[in-house]
């Protein structure tokens, strides 16, 4: 029998395939608006300058300082900007950086947001705004910082490294793998969350041999899509907190985290949800755990926190902050067990 459940869908727009880049100056006329302020990275102004000029008069300006973690004094400048420009609306072009920063602004002026994705981290279908102020990072659920809209054009990640494909898109199956157990998934959820992991297994295979293969790269960010997607609907559990903690605490970068950390924190959670996560057991040889590492391993995914530059003797440190305020998980969170995860994530060693 089917199980009860509520689902509160989030609505947005997206517009998927390559090509649709095309679409950013009719989607400004969609939203009623007339001028978007364009955001970006340092690292990608060159193709928000290229927008700029495709959009032509619909451009406001450009603010190209998106940063890690949405530094709010990086939010604040970039409002300046907005208000000096004249514009009415976002366009943020990159990825969960600069969609954080869009995010960061929308939050407080509730400006519309068009949101190209050039990664698999999936924020641009979320209600969640992380931010950082003082070196301590809080996070929002509001339904105003869900972006409007969504163009997935997979021809801008084409030049994305291989190394951040494969640590990207693992970043993304981690919000499906937490989805199928989740307290609050349901049938929808979970069907996204096994088509997304399918999805994103098959096209990084292709990818990690051939970067250019633009179906891989379409297929790779459908699979981004649908596990964004869970990410926006259902609660995440000790993966996440796991991740955070070490982001957060330990200043370890974030797609490289979460892609070390999920074999082991699906291992982990395996013997309470089982029939849930079976699968996406499947999907990888019938073991979640040893099977993500594997499969990690193939793609030449970083697999150990040591390699990140945690210390050893930070793990007792690590445990105790990720078993305080835990989230909601399928498994109770056993501070021993906690710290074996660890010690195991920081060697590289296999989930058992
Ligand atoms: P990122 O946005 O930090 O990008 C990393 C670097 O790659 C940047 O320099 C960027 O300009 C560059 N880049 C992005 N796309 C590229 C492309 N196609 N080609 C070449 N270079 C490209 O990386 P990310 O992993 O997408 O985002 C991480 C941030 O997003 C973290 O702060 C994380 O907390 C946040 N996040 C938030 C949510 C949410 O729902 N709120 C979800 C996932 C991630």
């Amino acid at each position: 029998m089917t199980a009860s459940f509520t689902y509160q869908i989030n609505p947005g727009r997206i517009l998927f395939g390559p090509g649709t880049l095309e679409a950013v100056a009719d989607e400004i006329g969609g939203l009623g608006a007339k001028r978007a302020l364009i955001l970006s990275t340092p690292f990608q102004r060159a193709d928000a300058q290229k927008l700029a000029g495709r959009i032509g008069s619909l451009a406001a300006g450009m603010f190209s300082e998106a940063a890690t973690h949405t530094p709010v004094a990086v939010t604040l400048k970039a409002m300046e900007a907005f208000e000096a420009s004249g514009a009415d609306c976002l366009v943020a072009l990159g990825g969960g950086s600069t969609i954080g920063l869009g995010k960061a602004i929308a939050w407080r002026n509730d400006a519309p947001q068009i949101v190209v994705a050039t990664t698999y981290a999936g924020s641009e279908v979320t209600p969640i705004l992380g931010q950082t102020e003082n070196g301590i990072k809080t996070t929002v659920r509001d339904p105003k910082v869900l972006p409007e809209v969504v163009i997935y054009d997979a021809t801008l990640t084409i030049d994305l490294p291989v190394a951040m494909s494969v640590t990207s898109g693992l970043n993304a199956m981690a919000h499906a793998v937490e989805g199928v157990y989740a307290r609050d998934r349901n049938p929808v959820s979970s069907l996204m969350a096994v088509e997304g992991v399918r999805a994103l297994r098959d096209a990084l295979r292709v990818i990690v041999k051939r970067p250019d293969d633009l179906p891989a790269r379409t297929d790779a960010l459908y699979g981004a899509w649908l596990c964004g997607s869970v990410l926006g609907t259902v609660g995440m559990s000790l993966h996440h907190k796991l991740c955070h903690t070490l982001g957060g605490s330990f200043d370890l970068p974030h797609a490289e985290t979460h892609a070390i950390v999920l074999p082991h924190s699906a291992a982990y959670n395996a013997p309470a949800a089982a029939a849930e996560l079976q699968p996406l057991a499947d999907l990888f040889s019938g073991s979640i755990g040893g099977g993500l590492h594997d499969f990690a391993r193939s793609l030449g995914a970083p697999l150990a926190l040591k390699d990140l530059g945690l210390k050893e003797s930070q793990l007792d440190l690590a445990a105790d902050l990720a078993v305080k305020n835990p989230y909601w998980n399928p498994r109770p969170i056993e501070r021993t067990a906690v710290r074996s995860l660890l010690q195991r994530a920081w060697e590289g060693a296999r989930p058992e």
